[in-house]
């Protein structure tokens, strides 16, 4: 972080300074957890539905915590600032650092790929300049502030992940990230124990439009169902499209052709002209997260052959469509760092460009609400259609895919049985073969995946 007086902290959270004598002190870091706090943090102490940070002042003390932020008075020699909520004091200094170091902005969310699209835009942005990114997943209403913490004076550029589980949340992280482009991915069947409905999703999504000042540009996926209602939103604003599918928008794709590995090559078509783009992360929804970065990364400045590199030297994201040979004939495919009816089908797609037998386990999607066996029958209808050969399936849920296959499909209730079975099948296959393994989270998939790598 940039360094900043105590007091400058204090009057930019609305807090209150217990002494006087420390106003000049520098803070170069924030912490809210005592396991990761470094010495000279300042220390937030969040309150939690589960926890309550306030307990564990003494260990940040210990561990060398400069100060703290708190949300009632307490016994701690530390310089303290009182505040009304905590959470929202982040929240402030998160926001009143962005704005000091004043990076150019790119927000992205949407219901799968934020993070592939994350990564492609820091990586364009790399070749430019110094940028600040995301993390990993730091994508909701704490994750957000800590991650514009991290911003330093020579931030050129900052690509900020937004997600959520409730509505409101985006709004209130977009408020604090002030971006100068923001996009929404897509959206589809994901969390919606929380949204309610599909459309719940894209009306939730959408609220990151109003961190954007009237300077600010917005990019819109022209090829989703929701394309209108998010040009509503936007209608005061710049706005750009991308077609991950169709030929419409303002950035799309032609000449699009699969590479053995699985990686797309495409001629990228954008205003300001084309490039021949080639992907180093496998997956044809990649050509859509692709076009969406050039997007974000042309309009705050990037140019073609910048965007061209960027996109190349992209290395893949863990868990996300990870394509691995494990042998001449057997070929892995792990999307096993969590699940949605769209990226399921994304890596359907991948899975069905590959030939030979192509089996497909599926560990259960969660969070799907009352519709959840329809959508798990739904991603079976749409593997059958695309040529699959089998799908193993590992949950109740996923059951109701595995059924839609009759004969080939097959259900187990334990990771072994169903490993076993794959190892005999692949014992008396002379085809190549593809096996996809994905899940939600939840499923924690990627426990099959090491027990396919560990087997003889
Ligand atoms: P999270 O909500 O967990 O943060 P995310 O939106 O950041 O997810 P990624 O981590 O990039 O998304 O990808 C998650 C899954 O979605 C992976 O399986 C990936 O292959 C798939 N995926 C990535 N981009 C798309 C896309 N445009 N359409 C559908 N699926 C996608
Ligand atoms: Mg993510």
């Amino acid at each position: 972080m940039i360094s900043v007086s105590l007091s400058w902290i204090a009057g930019k959270v609305e807090g209150t300074l217990n002494t006087k004598s420390v106003e000049e002190l520098q803070i170069k870091g924030v912490s809210t957890d005592t396991r990761t706090l470094q010495p000279g943090d300042l220390f937030i102490a969040l309150v939690g539905p589960n926890h309550d940070a306030h307990d564990h002042l003494l260990r940040a003390l210990q561990k060398g915590a400069a100060a703290i932020i708190v949300s009632r008075p307490v016994d701690c020699p530390l310089p303290s600032i009182l505040v009304d909520d905590t959470k929202t004091a982040l929240g402030k200094l998160g926001a009143a650092v962005k704005q000091q170091v004043n990076p150019k902005t790119v927000g992205i969310t949407g219901s799968s790929g934020k993070t592939t699209v994350k990564e492609m835009v820091a990586s364009i942005l790399s070749v430019k300049g110094k940028v600040l990114f995301t993390k990993g997943n730091y994508n909701n209403d704490i994750g957000v502030p800590l991650t514009l913490l991290r911003l330093e004076k020579q931030h050129e550029y900052a690509v900020i992940e937004l997600g959520a589980n409730h509505l409101g949340e985006i709004a209130y992280t977009t408020n604090l990230v002030k971006p100068d482009v923001a996009t929404i991915v897509n959206a589809a069947a994901s969390h919606l124990e929380g949204f309610g409905s599909l459309f719940g999703v894209a009306r939730a999504k959408s609220e990151i439009f109003k961190g954007l000042g009237t300077k600010g540009t917005a990019i819109l996926n022209r090829d989703s169902q929701f394309y209108s209602f998010w040009e509503g939103k936007t209608s005061h604003l710049n706005c750009l499209t991308f077609s991950p599918e169709s030929g419409y928008g303002d950035y799309h794709a032609e000449d699009i052709a699969m590479g053995m590995d699985g990686c797309a090559e495409f001629e990228l078509v954008c205003p300001t002209g084309r490039a021949a783009i080639r992907l180093s992360i496998p997956g044809t929804h990649n050509v859509g997260n692709a076009l969406l970065a050039a997007a974000l990364s042309i309009t705050v400045g990037a140019n073609l052959e910048e965007v061209q590199l960027g996109l190349f030297n992209m290395r893949e994201v863990g868990g996300r469509l990870n394509v691995k040979q494990l042998s001449n004939q057997i070929r892995l495919l792990d999307d096993t760092y969590n699940a949605n009816v769209a990226s399921v089908n994304a890596a359907i797609d991948l899975l069905a460009t590959f030939s030979g037998n192509r089996i497909f386990v599926f560990g259960d999607m969660a969070e799907l609400g009352d519709k959840a066996r329809y959508y798990h029958e739904q991603v079976g209808e749409y593997a059958k259609s695309k040529g699959i050969t089998s799908v193993y399936s590992l949950g109740v849920l996923s059951q109701c895919a595995s059924d839609v296959f009759k004969d080939t499909g097959f259900h187990f209730d334990s990771k072994e049985a169903l490993v076993a079975m794959l190892n005999q099948n692949v014992a008396d296959e002379q085809r190549d073969i593809s096996i996809l393994v994905k899940g939600s989270r939840s499923s924690k998939m990627e426990l099959v995946v090491k027990a396919i790598e560990e087997s003889p």
